[in-house]
């Protein structure tokens, strides 16, 4: 694993970019930023960054930063699945390569790539750069 220091970690810095290699943030919570990203091997994937202090592991939140960051998590969510109509949604909390608080949000939908399990897990496509922020702007519209 790739683990980084808190020196290194990109989440903690000062700034908040609009847009980042990773894509384009799509709202700003109270304790998170949801950025949706330019690779995805699905239509409707952000991730949501916790935009507190340098936190690994959610059990090391509070109980109300805990709860804040999921509902957030959650809205997000309920942007994606409103706006691409996906039958599931999953919700990925790992930190092994970017130890920074994060939850992968990503629709699925019968025969993806992950079909019956969880997507690959190695770099998505490059999506459409078209394509791409059409629906991102339509997701942040939802939100
Ligand atoms: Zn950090």
């Amino acid at each position: 694993m790739g683990l980084v220091t808190l020196a290194d970690c990109r989440w903690c810095a000062p700034a908040r970019p609009d847009e980042i290699d990773l894509g384009i943030r799509i709202f700003a919570g109270q304790v998170s930023d949801a950025y949706f990203a330019r690779r995805s091997f699905v239509r409707g994937y952000a991730v949501v960054v916790w935009r507190g202090r340098h936190v690994v592991e959610p059990m090391d939140l509070t109980i109300d930063e805990a709860s804040r960051f999921h509902c957030e998590t959650l809205i997000v969510a309920r942007a994606i699945r409103d706006c691409f109509r996906p039958p599931k949604m999953n919700y990925l909390t790992m930190g092994n390569i970017e130890p920074h608080l994060h939850t992968h949000v990503t629709a699925r939908y019968p025969g993806d790539p992950g079909d019956g399990g969880p997507l690959p897990a190695g770099e998505p496509p490059l999506l459409d750069e078209t394509r791409f922020r059409r629906d991102a702007a339509a997701v942040r519209a939802l939100l």
